[in-house]
């Protein structure tokens, strides 16, 4: 579905990641990073300039009684495991969400409710610069999938964690649970982003979450191009074969407008695109722009 990018760097230590920003931010170079991509809509178009993957190759976890040193690109479901061996509680809700810890951080994902930042004692952070610094949990401001690190630009490279002592058999015996539960509820083996829209608690509270809303509102199945809201879960959009960036995002945009018509909510995306230029935003906020401008040139033509 993606496109080509220009260059790819996978740095192996936080030096290198340092090193590349700073040389990219010194020449002005479109660049963005990314973890495993499992929330990301790449244009189709493909991306002038340079992709960072903070990936397994920057990944290890040290444990130290009832604390964790993670690098950013080691596996969120791996962490989970290895730390639930250790007899330590608080991950559990993690380990059937894909990518890696520092998507996660950067997105204050979770699940059941949780968030990770609640265990987040500081993130180590490459800013756009190339400077190293230590950011507290207070100053990541963790909000409902946000967190102040969305807006900065740089690498988080490795992450402080603070957990709970817990029996490692009742850690695995919830984390197989939760897998089992994922696997029944979610479409894990069709090519998705994730969760397409955000559960504002506005309007859980009134009409239910966005996949029972999308249900109602009888899209699921509608599809656009390759694009197609499960029929499994109506709040993933699937590729179903040969999908455009933009059958996504038109079909993002056509779910947004007949929920808001039904129900007078506007759903922002979780998921995530990244245009040809390198800048990262909501989904949602390209798929108004297109009907926006869409719009435009109807008007234009008349
Ligand atoms: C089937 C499926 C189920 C999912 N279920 C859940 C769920 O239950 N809960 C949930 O919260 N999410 C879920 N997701 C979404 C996704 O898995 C998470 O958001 C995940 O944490 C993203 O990690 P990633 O490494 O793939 O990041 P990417 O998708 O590669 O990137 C996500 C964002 O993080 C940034 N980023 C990534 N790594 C870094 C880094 N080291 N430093 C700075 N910025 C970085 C990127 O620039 C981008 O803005 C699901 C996705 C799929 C496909």
């Amino acid at each position: 579905m993606g496109g080509i990018a220009d260059a790819f760097v996978e740095p192996v230590d936080e030096h290198q990641v340092s090193a590349v920003l700073r040389l990219l931010e010194l020449t002005g170079t479109p660049h963005c990073i990314i973890g495993e991509t499992s929330n990301l809509l790449f244009d189709s178009e493909g991306l002038r300039g340079v992709v960072i993957r903070i990936g397994s190759r920057l990944s290890g976890i040290e444990i130290s009684n009832r604390e964790v040193i993670v690098k950013a690109g080691n596996s969120v479901p791996e962490l989970a495991r290895v730390v639930g061996a250790h007899g330590l509680t608080g991950l559990e809700h993690t380990v059937g969400i894909p990518g890696t810890i520092g998507g996660l951080v950067l997105m204050n994902g979770g699940s059941k409710r949780k968030g990770i930042g609640s265990n987040v004692v500081w993130v180590r952070y490459v800013d756009r610069n190339g400077d190293i610094a230590v950011v507290s949990h207070q100053e990541c401001e963790f909000a409902y999938r946000s967190s102040s690190l969305q807006l900065m630009g740089g690498a988080v490279v490795a992450v402080r964690l603070r957990l709970e002592s817990g029996d490692p058999d009742r850690i695995t015996t919830e984390m197989d649970e939760i897998v089992a539960s994922r696997r029944s509820r979610f479409p894990e083996d069709q090519p998705n982003c994730g969760s397409t829209f955000l559960s504002d608690p506005a309007m859980y509270a009134t009409v239910g979450p966005p996949g029972k809303v999308i249900e109602e509102a009888g899209l699921k199945g509608t599809r656009i191009g390759g694009a197609e809201v499960s029929l499994k879960h109506a709040n993933f959009i699937n590729n179903v074969g040969g999908a455009r960036s933009g059958d996504v995002l038109a079909l993002l945009g056509l779910v947004r407008q007949t929920v808001l018509a039904r129900t007078g909510f506007a759903m922002d995306a979780e998921a995530r695109y990244v245009a040809p230029d390198a800048r990262i935003t909501p989904a949602h906020v390209e798929a108004d722009r297109r009907t926006a401008s869409a719009d435009a040139s109807v008007n234009q033509g008349q």
